[in-house]
Formats: C-alpha cells, sequence, structure tokens
C-alpha cells in the first residue's frame, strides 16, 4: 500500500481521494464521509497532514453574543464559533454569554510571556557545565543573532537557565509575530545550540525540546509562570442576573466553588482548579485552526468565586492561551472564516492577543454557567434533555 509515491501531476484533492480509494480498497471500510468539499483542501494536504485522505466533519454551534471589555479598554461584543460534539455545551456557554453581558461586561487583561523552547545541552565536565553556562551569558548577542537569522518574524525576549547533574537547559521565550511560533522557535532553537555547541567542545545539544518549556504537557512552571498568552478575566454578577438567567443564588454558587474549586481540586493535587475551561479552549482551538494539544496547557486556569454585597465576582486565570492568527491550522479556509468571526470587531490589540483574550471570555462565561448548573442541580437534567 503505497500512499508517499503517487503521480506528480495529480492535484491534493486528487492525491487525498486516491489514497482513500486505496485504503477502502485495503482495508475494506467504506470512507466516503471523509471525501472533503475541494475547497476545503487549500494547502492542507501539502502543509498540515502527511499521507492524507480525507476530513472529517465537525459541528460548530453559536453562542454568543459577549459582552467583553479588552485589556486596551475597547469594548466589543464576540461571537463564538464552538465547534464541539459535546451536547450541551453550547447552550451551556451561551447562557453563561447571556448572565455575564446582562451583569455588564467581561473584562480582560493580558501579558504576552510569549512562546518557549528549552535546549537541553550535556557537558562533558563539570568545567564544561560552568564554561557553557558562562558562554551563554557573555554571548548572548551572539546566540540570539544566530535565532534570529532564521526568521524575519522571531525575536528571543528572555531566556532561564537550570541546571541537573551534566545537563544545562537553556529555555528560551520569544515574540513570533503573528504566528503561535512553535515551528519558529524550535527552528531558533536549533540555530542557537548550533551556533554554542561550534564554540565550546566537551558540550552536545541533546535535544531542542528538552521540557521545561513543557509544550503541550501541564507543569507548575507553566502554571506559575505562564506561556504564550497569560490572561485574567473576571465579571460581577448581580443577584438578579443570578436569579433570572441563571436560575441559582450566589450563596449555592459560592458553596459548590468552595467544595470543587477548593477542596475537590486540592484533594486531586490538580494544577488548574476550574470547572471546565478545556471544554471551550478545545472548541474555540478548534474552530479557529490552533493547535489542539495546547488544550493541555489552557487547562491549567484556575477559577476563583466570591461573594460580594450585590452578588458575585467570578475571576479566572488562564496562564497558557497558546493561538496564533498565522501559520499551521490557521489557515485553512473554514478555521480561517471562524476567526474571522471571533475576531469581528477590530480593537486595536495585535489580532493574537485579542483572540487570546477572546477565548478567554468565553471560558468565563463557560465557567459561570456550569458553576450556576451544578449549584441548581441542573447539570444531570440538562445533559438528560440535550446530550442523549
Ligand atoms: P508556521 O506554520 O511554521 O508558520 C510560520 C511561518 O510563517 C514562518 O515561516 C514565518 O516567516 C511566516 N510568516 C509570514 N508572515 C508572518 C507573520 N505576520 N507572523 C509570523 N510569521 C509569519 O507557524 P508556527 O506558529 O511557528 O508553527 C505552528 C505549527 O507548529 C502548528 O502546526 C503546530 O502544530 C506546530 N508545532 C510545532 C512544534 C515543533 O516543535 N516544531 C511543536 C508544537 C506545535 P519567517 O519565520 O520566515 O519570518
Amino acid at each position: 500500500m503505497d500512499l508517499r509515491n503517487l503521480p506528480e501531476q495529480l492535484s491534493s484533492f486528487q492525491r487525498i481521494n486516491q489514497r482513500r480509494t486505496i485504503l477502502e480498497n485495503e482495508l475494506k471500510v467504506d470512507l466516503s464521509p471523509l471525501e472533503p468539499h475541494e475547497k476545503a483542501v487549500g494547502e492542507s494536504e501539502k502543509k498540515n497532514c502527511e499521507q492524507m485522505f480525507g476530513m472529517i466533519g465537525m459541528p460548530v454551534g453559536y453562542a454568543g453574543p459577549l459582552s467583553v471589555v479588552f485589556s486596551n479598554n475597547a469594548k466589543t461584543e464576540l461571537h463564538l464559533p464552538i465547534a464541539t460534539t459535546e451536547g450541551a455545551l453550547v447552550a451551556s456557554i451561551n447562557r453563561g454569554c447571556k448572565a455575564v453581558s446582562a451583569a455588564g461586561a467581561t473584562v480582560t487583561k493580558s501579558t504576552e510571556h510569549g512562546i518557549t523552547r528549552s535546549i537541553a545541552f550535556r557537558a562533558a565536565s563539570a568545567t564544561r557545565v560552568q564554561e557553557l553556562v558562562d558562554l551563554i551569558r557573555k554571548d548572548e548577542a551572539g546566540w540570539k543573532a544566530a535565532a534570529h537569522s532564521t526568521s524575519g518574524h522571531l525575536k528571543v525576549t528572555k531566556y532561564d537557565l537550570d541546571i541537573a547533574k551534566q545537563f544545562v537547559f537553556l529555555t528560551i521565550a520569544a515574540e513570533t509575530g503573528d504566528a503561535m511560533g512553535m515551528n519558529m522557535i524550535t527552528i531558533g532553537a536549533q540555530a542557537i545550540a548550533d551556533f554554542i555547541t561550534t564554540k565550546l567542545d566537551g558540550v552536545k545539544c541533546v535535544t531542542v525540546a528538552g521540557n521545561v518549556d513543557s509544550d503541550k504537557k501541564p507543569s507548575r512552571r507553566t502554571h506559575d509562570l505562564g506561556r504564550g498568552y497569560e490572561v485574567i478575566v473576571s465579571t460581577t454578577l448581580s443577584k438578579d442576573v443570578i436569579a433570572d438567567v441563571l436560575k441559582s443564588t450566589p450563596e449555592a454558587m459560592v458553596g459548590v466553588a468552595n467544595a470543587k474549586l477548593k477542596s475537590g481540586s486540592e484533594i486531586a493535587g490538580a494544577l488548574g482548579k476550574n470547572l471546565h475551561a478545556a471544554n471551550i479552549i478545545a472548541a474555540l482551538y478548534l474552530a479557529t485552526g490552533q493547535d489542539i494539544a495546547h488544550t493541555v496547557e489552557g487547562s491549567l486556569a484556575d477559577t476563583e468565586v466570591e461573594a460580594t454585597p450585590t452578588g458575585l465576582r467570578v475571576q479566572v486565570r488562564l496562564p497558557a492561551i497558546i493561538v496564533g492568527t498565522h501559520g499551521g491550522g490557521t489557515m485553512l479556509s473554514a478555521q480561517s472564516k471562524c476567526r474571522e468571526m471571533l475576531l469581528k470587531t477590530k480593537s486595536g490589540l495585535k489580532a493574537k492577543q485579542q483572540l487570546a483574550e477572546s477565548i478567554a471570555a468565553a471560558v468565563l462565561a463557560g465557567e459561570v454557567s456550569l458553576l450556576a448548573a451544578q449549584a441548581s442541580g441542573h447539570l444531570a437534567s440538562a445533559h438528560a434533555s440535550l446530550a442523549r
């Protein structure tokens, strides 16, 4: 079964169909539902997916509008494309949008930590470890220039050093223009590794993906220090909105928050103490063409709930929203249209930052609605009526 060496003259669409026919004949499985629309294929067969033999359909539901005030004080209404197969999720986020918008607005603040990559070096001796550390500190301009020579958009902004026996980890953080940047920073990291190892005998680069960056893994480091965009988003809900829209009370919601977010998460040793941030992040990452595996870092969010004299304040800190508006899956036609829909109003923020803040605002809406559903005992009944 040769899925790679297909005739050169075939178009992407034709190659995809030919592979699917080969697989169907070989495996005796009907794969016809995977036949893509020709115009949806774009460059995906060349740039996004090797041995591509089809596309899967993903339902996309609408939630919104969601009022939000971005970190530059620009106020807008968001329209959320929620890509999911999980019944009740869109309805729940939609209800959260209604409550949050009725309350006034969701306020977002964000910090760009940049995308990170850690290079693991192995030094032949303790002396070499010290020489390596000295070189990295003294020749910062040299190795940064090596990284910058690989891209017109990559800018290394800071670095950390960690030593573990004979290993030295150089973790770089970078701005990457409009792209999420993992490919760019990995290529830049290789250039840094080459630059340093040619300068110092007895030092080898073990890998340019040394796990201190925790790419696609949950870690205390990412939770505490942030990666990509760290966003803090908050709202204050009045008792009336909680009663009318969410069918609950501040006391009941605080009661669930104390049990679930504080005690339950503590017992589990959870790194992210939230209700279901990953649900919203995965759905919006899928819809807008982000790298879905970064949902892992998105789930490191912490949600805090406290009663106020007039109602309830809810705040979510999302330490690692990792997104781009260029490159990777963002270039696919349907995903780029969903992103256009979400970023419809230009806020004056960089589009990538606006996307990160918009996703965080949607997470808040999701947290509010699910907390209320649990506080009013409606979780099971909503799933029974909507998701079965
Ligand atoms: P990318 O798809 O590699 O695209 C970046 C390219 O777009 C660069 O060549 C850049 O040019 C160019 N570009 C043009 N205009 C740009 C602009 N305005 N801003 C930024 N770049 C611009 O994007 P990426 O975000 O670096 O990588 C995303 C992909 O990485 C995803 O598919 C993801 O799944 C994958 N990924 C890779 C790794 C890894 O270790 N390699 C890990 C996780 C995920 P110049 O750089 O030439 O200037």
